[in-house]
């Protein structure tokens, strides 16, 4: 049995979800697919919970519709009537239910149940076209099968009941083929949670390792792992073949190909992982799987933009030690501010986060305590292998606010 995983841009249109679909048939295995929300749709259901959540009526409407459009196009063109998915009809109608109610006070709970629809009617349409085409397919609910706990957004696993339940519904003895959703959860009173923006290649994992899986296969709109984003660096080079461990590493400092979540639970049960292409599904790809030393000796870049640099000083001019880090780090646990760097020296703590909704409110609860500066706005670069030109290529002509440096790996903050 495998694991295939399609993200948002593969099924961003009728023309992805027919080239899906002919990559599922030629899977010749017994597979369970998971599926993303489609195209940038996980996106225009942040700005609809916005909406809900502060109980803004109209902008609720003005929401839905770019929400509503983009699916019922697609059905249109998988069907030939923007109306002929009844499952994607029920789930609206379900949603639209949902909209017509009060929303909690609890953004993150709020979050999850409204933007997990975006998993929940991209695979209503899925199946209800596999099932049109003859695919002897079953649509399964992730919620009732991967069991979380209930930190909303960032919902943690729970193995032994994740095992018990995807043990019991994924058994093939009625179908040689599951479609569920990825990124989603559900608690053990069934509500819905969420495992973090860009869960689903960890969705993916989860589902293999419980099931025992042959392989995993994530399929992207890139050639395999490659040594840079090719969004903005020209010339990357594929990676054939990597280890756990370095592909870990990757993903830890946010090459956004995999999931940071996504490898661990591959490695425990030593399954290898495949990153290919959707776009050309019979090339090779890159094989993530046990192997010792490093793969192919190229620098490595990855870059975070829209980052926070912050420094912070203690009032009164104690050192950073033990209990002032501990203030220091509960207040970014409080906030949830996941730190992509940090760094102390006597007198200064520095970190580098995301800029998200609270970061106002962050800053501020730093500042009642500690004497705080920042800048926004900056880029941090990572490079693994790093070799002195790659170093020049990143940071000429820049202004280097931070940096770090280890035997592997340079880090470099940026303005
Ligand atoms: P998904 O369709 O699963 O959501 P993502 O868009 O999250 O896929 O991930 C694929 C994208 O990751 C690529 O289009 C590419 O721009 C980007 N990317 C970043 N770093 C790398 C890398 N090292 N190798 C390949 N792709 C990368
Ligand atoms: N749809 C979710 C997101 O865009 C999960 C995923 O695509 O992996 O974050
Ligand atoms: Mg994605």
């Amino acid at each position: 049995m495998k694991v295939y995983k399609f993200g948002g841009a593969s099924v961003k249109d009728g023309d992805g979800v027919r080239n899906v679909t002919s990559i599922v048939r030629n899977a010749n295995s017994q597979l369970i697919v998971v599926i993303s929300a489609m195209g940038k749709m996980t996106n225009a259901f942040e700005v609809l919970n916005d909406a809900w959540f502060n109980k803004d009526e109209a902008k609720i409407q003005e929401a839905l519709v770019p929400i509503k459009n983009y699916h019922e196009e697609i059905v249109k063109d998988l069907f030939g009537s923007a109306q002929a998915s009844v499952r994607y009809n029920e789930f609206i109608s379900q949603l639209e239910n949902r909209l017509c109610g009060v929303s909690s006070m609890h953004f993150d709970y709020e979050y999850d149940q409204v933007v997990s629809y975006g998993e929940l009617l991209s695979t209503a349409i899925i199946a209800d076209y596999w099932e049109s085409q003859g695919l002897d397919c079953c649509w399964q609910d992730v919620r009732n099968l991967l069991k979380t706990d209930d930190l909303y957004r960032d919902a943690n696993v729970d193995w032994e009941l994740t095992t018990k339940y995807m043990k019991e519904a994924f058994q093939f003895a009625d179908a040689g083929l599951y479609l569920t959703q990825g990124f989603l959860g559900g608690t053990i009173s069934n509500l819905t949670t969420t495992l973090g923006r860009e869960g689903s290649d960890y969705t993916a994992a989860i589902i293999g390792h419980v099931m025992d899986a042959q392989d995993v296969t994530i399929w992207k709109d890139v050639p395999g792992v490659l040594n840079a984003d090719p969004r903005w660096y020209a010339g990357t080079v594929k990676i054939n073949e990597i280890s756990y461990l370095e592909a870990i590493e990757l993903s830890f400092y946010g090459a956004q190909v995999i999931h940071p979540k996504t490898l661990k639970p591959l490695q425990n049960k030593n399954i290898p992982m495949y990153v290919k292409s959707f776009v050309d599904p019979t090339a090779t790809g890159t094989i993530i799987c046990e192997r010792k030393g490093i793969s192919e000796m190229v620098p490595v870049y990855i870059l975070k933009t829209n980052q926070v640099f912050v420094t912070i000083s203690p009032f009164d001019f104690s050192f950073i030690m033990e209990d002032k880090l501990i203030e220091i780090i509960s207040i970014f646990r409080k906030y949830r501010v996941k730190m992509n760097l940090m760094q102390n020296s006597a007198l200064n703590f520095s970190a580098c986060f995301d800029r998200k909704r609270d970061t106002e409110a962050f800053l501020n609860a730093l500042n009642k305590e500690f004497s705080v500066r920042y800048n926004e706005d900056v880029e941090l670069i990572t490079i693994r292998q790093y070799t002195p030109e790659a170093i020049e290529e990143m940071t000429s002509g820049r202004e280097v606010l931070d940096s770090q440096v280890t035997r592997k790996v340079a880090r470099f903050v940026l303005r």
